[in-house]
């Protein structure tokens, strides 16, 4: 496909927010994590195979839900230290991947990599397990809209120029390109 040039449109994306003010800390999230992705489904449940850990300081009530992203193959170089309510928490404890550098996100019997995948299904679910089971609305499903860069082809080009000849004469069009060439050139 030959790419002229990118157009941008509004598409509309689904997410998981976290409200972090709300979580209690119940774990229910992991066990409905880790029991839809068992073989066959539901017919276990293990936090260690759940796509979704919270991380937890009880004396604190801090609870932070973090899902699985993607996988790296080498440790970061940076690490940063956060202080939530007085307590301090490395980096690692937030991040997404699964990494060489801990055992999070890694399935415990064959140490593959874990990824969020929404709940992909046949068809998708059309609200993720974890949000699902979430009483206290921490995680809830939402649509943002957003820019998404789309290619365009010569044929689409060619198909639109054709429509505009069509509409407003070879003329019209022929003058308009020679008029944006001079304004690149
Ligand atoms: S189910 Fe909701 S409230 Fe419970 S631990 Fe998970 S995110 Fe927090
Ligand atoms: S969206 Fe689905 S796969 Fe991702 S963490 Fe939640 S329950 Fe697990």
């Amino acid at each position: 496909m030959v790419t002229v040039e990118d157009c941008s449109k509004k598409r509309i994306v689904k997410e998981i927010k976290v409200d972090l003010d709300k979580c209690i800390g119940c774990r229910a999230c992991e066990m409905a994590c880790s029991g839809f992705h068992a073989v066959p489904k539901f017919s276990s449940t293990n936090p260690a195979r759940s796509r979704i850990r919270v991380i937890v300081e009880d004396r604190k009530d801090v609870y932070v839900p973090v899902r699985a992203g993607d996988y790296t193959p080498a440790e970061c170089n940076g690490r940063n230290t956060y202080v939530i309510n007085g307590k301090e928490y490395s980096e690692c404890s937030f991040c997404t991947a699964s990494c060489p550098a801990r055992d999070l996100f890694k399935a415990p019997d064959s140490g593959l990599p874990l990824r969020c995948d929404m709940c992909a299904d046949d068809p998708t679910l059309p609200v993720p397990m974890c949000v699902q089971v979430c009483r206290s609305d921490t995680l809830t499903y939402v649509e943002r809209e957003e820019e998404s860069r789309e290619e365009v082809t010569y044929d689409e080009v060619e198909s639109g120029l054709e429509s505009l000849a069509n509409r407003y004469g070879i003329d019209k069009v022929a003058d308009l390109v020679a008029r944006i060439s001079r304004t690149k050139s």
